[in-house]
């Protein structure tokens, strides 16, 4: 018997998609998910926090590090991490690279990039 894929009916736009494997393709184009998405690829294209990501930083406060993956062999390519620092943090002022994390595998693929505005949600250097 040939393994089933298992379809999902979006909520927002009612397409069908394959979870986990998702294609943007599988929303129509006013599909919030696929929009919020797409805004997600441009923020990592222009080297700037996500939606997402900004939110979490504005209700967590403080100064935010940016960092991105600069190693052009990694499927992660351009993704980016944010490390806040600060007085009472680990790390007062930003490492040049984000501190390794063995239980994930990641951390020295990540240079550091610049300091997070809050303001505008663009990273400055
Ligand atoms: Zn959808």
């Amino acid at each position: 018997m040939p393994m089933k894929k298992t379809k999902k009916i979006c909520e927002a736009c009612g397409n069908r998609y394959t979870p986990g494997q998702e294609k943007l393709e599988e929303h129509r184009p006013n599909c919030e998910i696929r929009l919020e998405a797409e805004d997600d690829i441009k923020a990592m294209n222009e080297g700037r926090p996500t939606k997402g990501s900004l939110e979490t930083m504005k209700q967590r406060g403080g100064r935010w590090a940016a960092y991105q993956n600069k190693a052009l062999d990694s499927h992660n390519a351009g993704h980016m991490q944010f490390l806040k620092v600060g007085e009472d943090c680990t790390y007062k002022e930003p490492p040049a690279r984000y501190p390794i994390d063995n239980s994930h595998g990641m951390g020295w693929r990540y240079l550091f990039v610049g300091m997070v505005d809050l303001k505008t949600g663009l990273v400055t250097s």
